[in-house]
């Protein structure tokens, strides 16, 4: 019952596939069974980008996959997927998914809490999210394998979700972080028929457990096109009560100028594809939060540093609440504004102490936002460009510059 198409109909350079990925179809294949490219890199090879990773679907299970590769190694308890790596590369492999998500368990909001039966393709199909990632590539016989009218969707631009929007959003709400990535990223429109529900379903967001609402809002932030999801979220209404990190991001008025100048040089790094660290990212999107907080205990009698490292408990506890920060990112956030008062001491042996800190580039990077943002002056930054690329008689000098 899928629509297929042949290389002259589909158009996919296969100069954009990955070897690996076509080795793992051509393994399985030969043992028997059926693989394919699927999902997001089926959809970006047939927008002519290449894809960032591969996602092999199949009907052999996790076991089968596991015995056929040396490097292969099995994740995840529930619903089993098997990782094959080749050198660096991750070729993550999945065995076709049941679409039964009418009798699956739910919890008491209709979100479903486990979907691990095995299926046959085109239920594999029904399952996934968009119709654009629903379309599966054979590199051998260079077809795709189109069961949703994915490809009139690749052409006319549209993100469309499979099924019942309103149940597929219900099923599972992180579809809704979802849709306004991938409208973002990729500039599609979003189907009338599926955009209608969003707005009134965005508060079952709070059900999802935290972790995976982070993974999404994470995947998010680091698309390259951070700037333009969340001014996609706003559009849908999503900024209201959805996580208090979006509260804080979009509706507070000072740090708006901060916020975008640190997303968009999240988005330019990677576009080039530089390291972007999450640590940063967070520690700048909740950077006025901390802020206001700090100017609160200051106000109320506490030392400066003591408030700091107050205002800072504040404001991750409130957002591991919701957002699971994992504790390597928390504490990079804490050292970043933590170092931040140090940058203000510009003479004795301070600065030199402040070189030697491990994550002075990133505490650096940040100094720069905020003389960019106006938040401090632009001299303190200058100053510490000076200090940190000169020699030591160019620092003596800048230590003896009365500030
Ligand atoms: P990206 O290029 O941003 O990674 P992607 O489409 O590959 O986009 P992934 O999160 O890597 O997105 O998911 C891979 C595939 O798994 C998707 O293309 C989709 O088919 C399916 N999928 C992922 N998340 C969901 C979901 N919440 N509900 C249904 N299907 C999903
Ligand atoms: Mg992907």
């Amino acid at each position: 019952e899928p629509v297929i198409l042949g290389p002259k109909e589909h158009g996919i350079n296969p100069q954009l596939l990955s070897p690996n990925a076509v080795r793992v179809t051509q393994t399985l294949q030969e043992a028997g069974f059926k693989a394919f490219v699927v999902g997001g890199a089926v959809r970006d090879l047939l927008l002519g980008v290449k894809p960032k990773d591969f996602d092999v679907a199949t009907n052999a299970t996790p076991e089968q996959v596991k015995r056929l590769f040396r490097r292969a190694f099995i994740i995840g308890r529930r619903f089993q997927i098997v990782h094959v790596m080749f050198g660096q590369e991750l070729i993550e492999v999945t065995t076709f998914r049941g679409a039964s998500a009418d009798s699956a368990p739910k919890d008491e909001h209709g979100r479903v809490l486990r979907d691990n039966t095995f299926g046959e393709q085109h239920e594999d199909a029904e399952r996934r999210d968009f119709t654009i990632n629903a379309m599966y590539y054979d590199p051998a016989s260079q077809t795709v394998l189109d069961y949703h009218n994915g490809i009139a969707d690749i052409r006319n631009k549209t993100l469309r979700i499979i099924g019942v929007p309103e149940a597929r959003f219900r099923e599972d709400p992180v579809r809704l972080l979802r849709v306004v990535r991938f409208a973002a990223k990729l500039n599609f429109t979003i189907d009338p028929a599926t955009r209608e529900p969003i707005q009134v379903m965005a508060p079952l967001i709070n059900n999802v457990p935290a972790a995976r609402v982070f993974d999404e809002m994470l995947k998010l932030l680091l698309s390259g096109h951070a700037l333009a999801c969340l001014r996609q979220l706003r559009h849908e209404g999503l900024h209201h009560g959805l996580l208090p990190l979006l509260d804080v991001v979009l509706e507070q008025p000072l740090g708006a100028k901060f916020v975008t100048l640190a997303l968009s040089g999240t988005d330019e790094r990677v576009k080039h594809g530089k390291p972007v660290s999450p640590g940063f990212l967070f520690a700048s999107l909740l950077w006025h939060q901390v802020l206001e907080k700090w100017n609160a205990y200051k106000a109320a009698g506490e030392y400066p540093i003591p408030a700091l490292h107050l205002a800072a408990d504040d404001v991750l506890n409130a957002q591991t609440e919701k957002l699971a920060l994992q504790r390597k990112i928390a504490s990079d956030m804490r050292d970043i504004w933590a170092m931040q008062p140090r940058f203000e001491r510009r003479s004795g042996k301070s600065p030199y102490k402040l070189l030697e800190h491990v994550r002075l580039r990133a505490g650096y990077d940040f100094l720069l936002l905020r003389c960019a943002s106006g938040e401090i002056e632009a001299e303190v930054g200058e100053w510490w460009t000076a200090f940190i690329n000169g020699d030591g008689a160019a620092r003596e000098e800048l230590l003896a510059k009365k500030i």
